[in-house]
């Protein structure tokens, strides 16, 4: 079983590289955004707790996200492996994902951090709002938010995972394709037995 984490701020291509990982390797994809703009859709109570932090670029609060993680892993008991698109973000998350596999007898093996700098993330987030829906994608101040949101409580995760050997930094300026290539080529390496 390999875990994979897809980390970096929003707009770097996360989702992306994640939901290309998950067609070729059969990874389990799990993308917390995507799971609340569900509940919201449906209009579920988690939904309707979660709503307000993500209008306004806001983390939503550990309990929450950690709930609905638990729940959605629990229906994939037999999985071969999972992609995280968007979790961890904050570090209770990320020990509690770690006890999570611990339990399993399992650990996450890579975390693939995107790096991407700000102005080109603003610009890529504005065009994705074109045609994503999302209400966040289109607001400059809300973008600016997210990203702040992401420098103080996600991107010290990077020193939490380089410490325990499993981060790579990834150029995700280059294209789609070469970028897939560079994180399968490591993936391949650690099904091979040859991680770090
Ligand atoms: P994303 O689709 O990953 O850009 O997430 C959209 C929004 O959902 C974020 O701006 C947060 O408000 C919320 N969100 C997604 N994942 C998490 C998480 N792991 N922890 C807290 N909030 C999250």
């Amino acid at each position: 079983m390999i875990n994979i984490v897809m980390f970096g701020p929003p707009g770097a291509g996360k989702g992306t590289q994640a939901k290309l990982l998950s067609d070729k390797y059969g990874f389990v994809y799990i993308a917390t955004g995507d799971m609340f703009r569900r509940h919201i859709r449906e209009q579920t109570e988690l939904g309707r707790l979660a709503q307000s932090y993500i209008d306004r670029g806001d983390l939503v609060p550990d309990e929450i996200t950690i709930d609905m993680i638990r729940e959605v892993i629990a229906e994939s008991p037999e999985a071969e492996g999972y992609i995280f698109d968007g979790f961890p973000r904050t570090r209770v998350q990320a020990k509690v994902l770690d006890d999570f596999l611990e339990n399993k007898g399992d650990r996450v093996d890579a975390v693939f951090a995107l790096e991407v700098p700000e102005e080109v993330l603003i610009r890529r987030i504005l065009n994705r709002g074109k045609t994503s829906g999302r209400k966040d994608d289109t607001d400059v101040d809300t973008i600016k938010v997210r990203l702040e949101k992401y420098k103080t409580a996600t991107r010290p995760l990077k020193d939490y995972y380089r410490e325990k050997g499993v981060l790579y930094e990834i150029d995700g300026l280059r294209s789609i394709e070469d970028i897939h290539a560079e994180i399968s080529e490591i993936i391949d390496g650690l099904r091979n037995g040859n991680g770090r």
